[in-house]
């Protein structure tokens, strides 16, 4: 079970860094970087540096995610690494990110059997969902994440969804610095709203007011704090900022020092 709102900063590394560089860029924040009771570091490398890092780190310090897998346990699927392969190695995984949702067209479908493969293999799922910058333009961003929560989640039963943290990532502001305008910080707390209210109406009031539910989207160190102090936003998922040491370990200050740590 996740410990009822704890922060979460979450690094995605997506497709940098070789074996070598993750273990080096690792030394590095681990030199810097203390272990926290109320902010919960993790990091997600690319699936080949999973297990490498995973001898590495220290899990006071960071866990590590992974950025992808595929649902099923074993089997002729050329290509793919499996959850149960790399469930040694990480204690999340990265569900429905929007990069795989739009670039490499997965579907609602395979979204909810990695949340469940996920959760068999004891992983905690991170299920992404956020609207397309047309979504928004048309109205649709509570639709939009309606329905990818409910999709997302129809593998959930009652007595899982306290294993499971949300992260709402609008596509619009993914790796496009589109999000640090005061309008943005309105749309983010709206978001968590809603996907509160709909966590309420399909498991209940308490799973709705304990589930992590982070943000996502250009966030940088000049910003973090601003997004972390938004209500109801319990971390941040960090995409390029991660890549820097200097600003990814301003972010995890920042983060702590609004826990008084
Ligand atoms: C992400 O990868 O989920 C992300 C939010 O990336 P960035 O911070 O670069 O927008």
């Amino acid at each position: 079970m996740i410990s009822p709102r704890k922060t979460y900063i979450i690094a995605n590394w997506k497709m940098n860094f070789t074996p070598g560089e993750s273990s080096l860029y690792l030394q590095r924040l681990s030199n810097r970087i203390q272990p926290s009771r109320n902010v919960q570091v993790i990091l997600a490398p690319s699936t080949v540096s999973l297990q490498p890092l995973s001898l590495q780190i220290n899990r006071r310090q960071f866990k590590l995610a992974a950025q992808n897998f595929y649902w099923r346990d074993y089997g002729a699927f050329t290509g793919e690494t499996s959850v149960s392969q790399i469930r040694g190695f990480v204690d999340y995984a990265i569900v429905g990110h929007s990069e795989r949702r739009h670039i490499f067209n997965e579907s609602e479908e395979d979204i909810a059997q990695k949340v469940a493969a996920a959760l068999r293999n004891n992983i905690t799922p991170i299920l992404c969902i956020g609207e397309t910058a047309m979504e928004r333009e048309d109205g649709e961003t509570a639709a939009a994440i309606y329905s990818q929560l409910a999709n997302g989640l129809n593998e959930v039963s009652d007595r899982d969804i306290d294993r499971i943290i949300i992260a709402y990532e609008p596509v619009w502001a993914i790796s496009t610095n589109k999000n640090a305008c005061p309008a943005g910080i309105t749309d983010i707390e709206e978001a968590q709203a809603l996907i509160r209210k709909h966590i309420s109406k399909l498991y209940g009031k308490e799973a709705s007011e304990t589930i992590p539910v982070l943000y996502g989207g250009s966030v940088n160190s000049d910003t973090a704090g601003g997004y972390l102090s938004i209500k109801g936003i319990d971390g941040l998922l960090v995409g390029s900022a991660s890549l820097i040491a200097d600003s990814f370990c301003a972010i995890v200050e920042t983060a702590k020092g609004i826990k008084n740590e």
